[in-house]
């Protein structure tokens, strides 16, 4: 290979998230502080309409809290897409609550209201919905369905810093919210993650949850995790809160290029109403997809990548046996391209020329 390798992901780390790391150290005040506060208000007010904001040390804690503090637990189900990272399922899971698998819709990989109204029953609490890749799920429909029967809706944000459906933030739907910080994710803290809420009372309990069930120090009033965010991670997050509206930008307008550019590949589908932020730019294959991949990887120096392989509901943790063809049918098909903002102009047009060089050669 000539030429640069153009990795799938590549967070981006400057010299201001150093001086804010430089600058805790030196404070000698490492643990969750001052700048975990800061963070959890600028969150709140930049990404979720001023909503209650709760830090916390990965986005699977956020779920998991989240979850426990809505009330989730034994006996109960909550309906989550089979097409998600495991963390969606697991987190129910970990409640002891029981993860039951809709399928999702081909055109936005989200979760197919209709198909969740058939498996919505008894025991039924609630529905997550993972706002994939960036694109937001169908609110208002699983809003209504939500309503309807009595049960809540929570929000799987990962993937979705930022992205509006009905020009409103998603973060702001749900019960609760879930956001990770990991470093792929669009934004970082390095590991973290955020719940977001507008009822106080879940607030409080997850802000007890994550700090061993205590208010008052050693006056513990419900069992609870170590569950914190550094106050090192939260400098990190705060300078990439900052930056991620020209990141997000960068994002899009990739995506936009690409929309205009590719050829002979499936190009992802957006409604109308929703601000796409791109945590995948995400193609679909006919025809042998890991070929297709490992052809780009040794021949052009463009890394992909597979999200999911394996739809959640077959991994060996869960090993369910219903069918979701959807689910099937975008495992099977999907190839995420870089759409990082550390790409130029030159990794873009190097990334349509194999991809459109590699569709006609299959075809
Ligand atoms: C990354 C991710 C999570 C888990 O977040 P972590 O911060 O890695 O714990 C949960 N759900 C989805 C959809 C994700 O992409």
């Amino acid at each position: 290979m000539s030429r640069d390798f153009i990795p799938a992901a590549r967070p981006l780390i400057g010299s201001a998230e150093r001086a804010a790391v430089d600058a805790v150290l030196r404070s000698g005040l490492l643990a969750q502080g001052a700048e975990v506060a800061a963070f959890e208000d600028e969150f709140a007010r930049d990404l979720v309409d001023g909503r209650t904001t709760v830090a916390v040390n990965s986005g699977t804690s956020a779920l998991h809290l989240g979850l426990l503090a809505a009330g989730v637990g034994p006996g109960d189900e909550v309906i989550v897409p089979s097409f998600t990272f495991a963390a969606t399922a697991n987190a129910v899971a970990l409640t002891g609550a029981t993860p039951v698998f809709a399928d999702i819709r081909r055109d936005d990989y989200t979760l197919d209201p209709g198909h969740v109204a058939s498996l919505v029953g008894e025991r039924t609490r609630g529905i997550m919905a993972v706002h994939l890749y960036g694109h937001p799920t169908d609110m208002a429909a699983l809003g209504r369905l939500a309503e309807d029967h009595g049960i809540d809706l929570y929000e799987d944000a990962a993937q979705a810093h930022g992205a509006r459906l009905d020009d409103r933030p998603v973060g702001s739907f749900g019960r609760f919210a879930a956001f990770s910080l990991y470093p792929t994710k669009n934004m970082t803290s390095g590991e973290g993650g955020m719940v977001t809420t507008g009822d106080a009372g879940l607030a409080r309990t997850v802000r007890l949850l994550r700090n061993q069930g205590m208010e008052a120090r050693y006056a513990n009033e419900i069992v609870g995790f170590n569950a914190r965010m550094t106050d090192v991670h939260a400098a990190i997050g705060r300078v990439q809160l900052a930056d991620l509206p020209e990141r997000t930008k960068a994002r899009r307008a990739t995506a936009q290029f690409f929309d205009a550019s590719l050829t002979g590949v499936g190009r992802p589908t957006v409604a109308d109403n929703v601000l796409h932020v791109y945590h995948q730019y995400t193609v679909t294959i006919d025809d042998d997809r890991d070929g297709f991949a490992a052809a780009l990887r040794d021949e052009y120096g463009v890394g992909s990548g597979v999200y999911y392989p394996t739809p959640v509901h077959r991994l060996p943790a869960f090993a369910r046996s219903e069918q979701l063809p959807n689910t099937e049918w975008a495992a099977r098909r999907v190839l995420s391209l870089p759409v990082h903002p550390a790409l130029d102009d030159e990794d873009r047009e190097r990334i349509v020329t194999a991809v459109n060089s590699l569709a006609r050669a299959g075809a």
